[in-house]
């Protein structure tokens, strides 16, 4: 038996969480067993806690949970042995498959990372998708091209867990970092994880009226889209690009293609859910050596499987700062 948060349906068809003994018999199929040691609240986190799943849970009970990270207890497969340190996102686990809230997870091999040297358990969920995300947005701008001294990086939904990371990456490599908030109480958070710019939300989440502003972003990762990307386009340096991650701020994208014929600005698709695994492992490798412990310990918030249904709620709301590591045991 082991301990679960699971997702049980109404005859309303209305999900909601308790916490019980499940027998490890009920685990999904897979060929490694984990013992699971800490998972995370990511947005999808919160869909999938809500009362209709979000559209991304299909069947119930069900166990959430997009990420966790800990030791294999039992393996099919030749790539792992009991004892090895793993972390998963990713691969719709925790939304089609029974995911890391609870304290055994059985998944395929192919979905699992080893956990990089120098990382912990609880320091990989402090990343999560979230910040594994993050690296992929800053690799992505690397590859085309970016580089420190070319002016500021824009970091957007800065203070959620994309953008904290993000923002700690991205001073460490030696950029100057720009972070948009709608909490102005988080700025002295944000400076403390090396942003040197705080920008207002509203001085960017107008409707685009002039296809082409200032230039003045020499890159950024982009967390909220909407009407804050589209402004976002026409502020880029000349042959600048964006990484887009997340849809906080909605899911349109009501620009011009303006910015990108007059100025060669690039828009970067950026998937973690779907991301072959040599790019996984290289990512994990970039945040075990170019994320500060430091600053990841600065954005970390404990929490246990009973906070999860709040957390949930609250990270719809954009009310959570930073990233949430919950013990599950
Ligand atoms: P968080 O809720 O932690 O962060 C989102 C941040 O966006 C908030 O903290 C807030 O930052 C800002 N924000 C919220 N609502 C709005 C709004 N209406 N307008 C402008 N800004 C807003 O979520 P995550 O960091 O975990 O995820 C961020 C996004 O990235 C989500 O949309 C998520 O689905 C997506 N995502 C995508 C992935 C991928 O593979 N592409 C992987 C992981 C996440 P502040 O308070 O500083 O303004």
């Amino acid at each position: 038996m082991f301990k679960a948060l699971v997702m049980e349906q109404n005859d309303e068809g209305l999900a909601s969480a308790v916490i019980k003994e499940i027998d490890e018999s009920a685990l999904p199929e897979g060929d490694v067993t984990v013992a699971v040691e800490y998972s995370t609240v990511n947005y999808k986190d919160g869909l999938c806690l809500s009362a209709k799943g979000g559209g991304l849970v299909r069947n119930y009970p069900h166990v959430p949970g997009i990420d966790f990270a800990g030791t294999v207890e039992a393996s099919d497969d030749a790539r792992y042995k009991p004892g090895d340190k793993v972390v998963l996102t990713g691969w719709r686990v925790g939304e089609m498959h029974w995911g890391g809230y609870g304290q055994k997870a059985r998944v395929k091999a192919d979905w699992l990372v080893p956990l990089p040297d120098g990382l912990s358990a609880q320091q990989a969920m402090a990343v999560g998708t979230a910040g594994f995300t993050s690296m992929l947005a800053v690799m992505a701008l690397e590859d085309h091209g970016l580089v420190p001294g070319k002016g500021p990086v824009l970091v957007t939904g800065a203070a959620g867990g994309v953008g904290s990371v993000a923002v700690a990456i991205l001073a460490n490599l030696g950029y100057e970092v720009a972070g948009v908030t709608g909490r102005p109480e988080s700025g002295e958070y944000l400076k403390e994880l090396g942003a040197t710019q705080i920008v207002a939300r509203e001085e960017l989440n107008e409707t685009v009226k002039r296809p082409l502003e200032r230039e003045t972003w020499a890159g950024c990762v982009d967390a909220v889209g909407g009407d804050m990307l589209a402004r976002v386009l026409g502020q880029m340096q000349y042959g600048a690009s964006v990484s887009a991650v997340g849809l906080a701020g909605g899911a349109g994208l009501p620009a011009t293609v303006i910015p990108f014929l007059l100025r060669g600005v690039n828009l970067l698709g950026i998937d973690s859910v779907m991301q072959p695994y040599e790019n996984r492992l290289r990512a994990w490798e970039r945040i075990a050596k170019d994320l500060p412990m430091d600053k990841l310990e600065a954005m970390e918030k404990p929490a246990t499987l009973e906070d999860l249904p709040q957390l949930g709620a609250d990270i719809l709301k954009g009310q959570v700062q930073g990233r949430v590591v919950v013990d599950v045991n």
